[in-house]
């Protein structure tokens, strides 16, 4: 039987990364059919909109979504679409894992930590942001909710007990931010209480991201608020190599859209000199939500055989002298 997702090839360099991503996909066999969707400036372009009604309505009817990054429209008061798809699907859980692989430039070796972040509350979508009228003051309010903390936070646990991790840790700032990122530790130790099996540990954010840097292996499961959450993934990321191989998931209960942490990069788009395996990386967890785990794993092990043994192919953000296209082939040639 074949899965059917909705894909959206996104802009900037988004089409080059997501051609050799369903290429890969397509020699391991893993029988997956694409509908693409309009999303973005094509999608602005030809409906004066950024995200057509279309397009959420097919990534609602297929529920998984493979996405190439987005290019937001500076001014004009175009909200971001990552935000708006979040908002749309309340895809509460934004899972941003950090891998080691070989051959990248990065200060340590065999990290392997899974931050998960909560994706619909906090800084990010506070209602009641404005300006005094002088424009002098900008107004802002936090919005956490037990029940926004409840979920992802009971997400976390779940997800370290299905994977055989250890330990989850909450990163917090409730010693300053007393009523909403207390809220959000209270709950945390509440709902630890129903894992004995799994290690719970807290820290305040300034120390965890001191101790990131210092020493990235006692990290196994981080488990934050959305600003927190964005911030330390993607310090995580920089401990791993940087945003060429950093995938990200955004799930909730209805659907799930996987992508790659890194934006459009107009810098290089067209040139063929994309790195395709944070999007290839986020197509894995893709598989493994999609219960194709020894495909997912696959994919994974390519990545590592190729980088490894075949630098001549590989972007030169991986200080490679290849070109998407090699570095597709590659992959291609080792599944
Ligand atoms: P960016 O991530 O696009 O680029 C930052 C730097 O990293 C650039 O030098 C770029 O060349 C490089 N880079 C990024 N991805 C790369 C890859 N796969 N291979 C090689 N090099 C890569 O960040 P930005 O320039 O701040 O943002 C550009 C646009 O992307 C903005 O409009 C932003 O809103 C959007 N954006 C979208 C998403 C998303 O759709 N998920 C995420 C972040 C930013």
């Amino acid at each position: 039987m074949s899965n059917t997702i909705a894909v959206i090839k996104g802009d900037g360099i988004g089409p080059e990364i997501m051609d050799a991503t369903l290429r890969v996909l397509d020699a391991l066999g893993c029988n997956l059919d694409y509908e693409f969707v309009e999303a973005g400036l094509v999608a602005f372009e030809q409906h004066g909109t950024l995200i057509p009604a279309a397009s959420l309505e097919t990534i609602a009817r297929h529920r998984v979504a493979l996405k190439g990054p987005l290019t937001t429209p500076i001014g004009g008061g175009f909200s971001s679409i990552n935000v708006q798809l979040r908002r749309h699907f309340d895809l509460y859980a934004n899972l941003r894992p950090a891998i080691s692989f070989p051959g990248t430039r990065s200060r340590y070796d065999n990290v392997d930590i899974l931050t998960v972040r909560e994706n619909t509350e906090g800084a990010y979508l506070s209602e009641g942001q404005s300006l005094s009228e002088d424009g002098q003051t900008a107004l802002a309010s936090i919005r956490t909710t037990r029940k926004g903390s409840e979920r992802i936070i009971r997400y976390a646990f779940e997800l370290a007990r299905s994977k055989g991790r250890k330990k989850v840790t909450a990163v917090h700032k409730a010693n300053i931010i007393k009523t909403s990122s207390g809220l959000f530790l209270d709950v945390a130790r509440e709902v630890a209480q129903e894992y004995p099996e799994i290690e719970f540990e807290e820290m305040i954010v300034d120390n965890a991201c001191m101790q990131l840097v210092m020493n990235p292996h006692q990290f196994d499961v981080i488990v934050t608020t959305n600003l927190f959450g964005d911030i330390i993934s993607d310090l995580c990321a920089g401990l791993v190599g940087g945003l060429g191989l950093a995938p990200g998931a955004n799930i909730g209960s209805d659907a799930a859209i996987f992508e790659a942490v890194h934006g459009s990069a107009p810098d290089i788009a067209g040139k063929n000199v994309a790195n395709p395996c944070a999007l290839l990386l986020a197509a894995a967890d893709m598989l493994d939500y999609l219960d194709m785990a020894e495909k997912a794993s696959r994919i994974r092990i390519a990545i590592r055989a190729v980088l490894e043994s075949s630098r001549d192919r590989v972007t030169p953000d991986m200080g490679g002298s290849g070109t998407t296209d090699s570095f597709a082939d590659a992959l291609v040639a080792y599944c």
